[in-house]
């Protein structure tokens, strides 16, 4: 297994500069998901790192080896894609040991490869099928099984799942985790689906417009998101904004004022705030209590949408003192309905706050 470092790396289509100054170092071993929105530049990135696109100025090493010169061929890395590319004219076993066929394995060693492969994604009882005969599901097994049996230094995944239906998709957001621990390969991984990047991450690199935003874990992130594109992209049902003014400092913390008059007082330091300063308070759906006066804060308002998930209750809730709308994170057996008048209790500790530029203020801030 291999780190993989990457140093000041830029990469332009043309007069299109696409990434810009990318500094990354992926620990030997790490599950390492880049996620952002369409176009924010993960799978060029991901490209770049394999050696199918060619890097325009910075470094790139693969166990310290500098390899911006080194073909992809010879990087030692497999890469899955979401359009799985098996050959529909061989088997499943054929198609798994292709690559090594190439580059001449004698023959029992590749059968062996094939087989542990198989064994390991319980695709044993397909290797003599051909991919037309095969789900969705399993032709994916395939393709992971096909990068599994050239014992890569470093697995690349381009969003593997994204042709699987909802309930498949877990089944083997799963799998890849624990192929991850039964291998301990380094892997990284693409998605624009946040919730695939939160449960199956080391560390995820948040990506915008070619720009790495924050890297961090998991939880990092959903606590101490570096701004207002990270809180708004790291969480799901998604934080809500609340357009708001900073109304002065006490003892190091940032009084804030919600558009309604009720002020609430924030564990963050003011840094660069004048009092009158416009922010934006954030606060996540399932840190608003519905019904709870005993918050730093309270805000009232009415219920205009609802949407029972079984475990959990989404309402969207009209908030006019705060001229916002809320969605508001409950329990399962909620009995809210539209047009309840609810109220909602906060806690300044679960708020978050950010200028207007949009960069989060003053750690350690909440969930520290
Ligand atoms: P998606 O989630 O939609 O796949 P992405 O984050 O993977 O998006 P990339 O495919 O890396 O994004 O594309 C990043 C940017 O680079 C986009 O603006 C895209 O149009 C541009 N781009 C990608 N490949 C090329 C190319 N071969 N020539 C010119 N521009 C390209």
């Amino acid at each position: 297994m291999a780190s993989v470092l990457i140093k000041e790396l830029y990469k332009s289509f043309g007069p299109v500069e696409v990434l810009h100054d990318i500094n990354l170092d992926l620990a030997d071993g790490d599950f390492t998901v880049f996620v952002g929105p369409s176009g924010c530049g993960k799978t060029t990135l991901l490209r770049l790192i394999c050696g199918l696109e060619e890097i325009t100025s910075g470094e790139m090493y693969i166990d310290s080896e500098f390899v911006n010169d080194v073909p992809a061929a010879k990087r030692g890395i497999a890469m899955v894609f979401q359009s799985y590319a098996l050959y529909p004219h061989m088997t499943v076993a054929q198609n798994m040991g292709y690559s090594l066929r190439l580059a001449k394995f004698p023959k029992n060693q590749i059968q062996e490869r094939v087989e542990r492969a198989a064994g390991i994604l319980q695709i044993d009882h397909l290797l003599d099928r051909k991919p037309g005969q095969l789900s969705g599901g399993q032709r994916q097994r395939v393709a992971i099984g096909r990068a599994i049996v050239r014992e890569p230094k470093v697995f690349l995944f381009d969003e593997p799942l994204s042709n699987l239906d909802a309930a498949l998709r877990v089944e083997m957001r799963v799998e890849i985790a624990k192929l991850r621990n039964d291998l301990g390969a380094t892997m990284v991984y693409v998605t624009h689906d946040q919730t695939e990047a939160m449960t199956m991450a080391d560390r995820i690199v948040v990506l915008r417009e070619g720009w790495v935003e924050q890297v961090g874990s998991p939880l990092e992130l959903y606590h101490h998101p570096r701004n207002k594109f990270v809180a708004g992209f790291i969480g799901s049902p998604k934080m809500n904004f609340i357009g708001s003014s900073f109304s002065g400092a006490k003892d190091d913390q940032s009084k804030v004022e919600l558009p309604g008059g009720a002020e609430i007082l924030l564990p963050v330091r003011p840094e660069g705030l004048e009092p009158g300063a416009p922010v934006e308070l954030g606060i996540r759906p399932e840190h608003l209590i519905e019904g709870w006066q005993g918050g730093d804060a309270a805000l009232s308002g009415q219920v205009f949408v609802v949407e029972h998930l079984g475990g959990t209750t989404l309402a969207h809730v009209r908030v006019p003192e705060c001229k916002a709308r809320l969605m508001v994170q409950t329990g399962g057996e909620s009995p809210l309905r539209i047009g309840d008048e609810i109220s909602l209790g906060l806690t300044a500790a679960d708020c978050h706050l950010f200028n207007q530029d949009g960069a989060a203020l003053g750690g350690p801030g909440p969930g520290a």
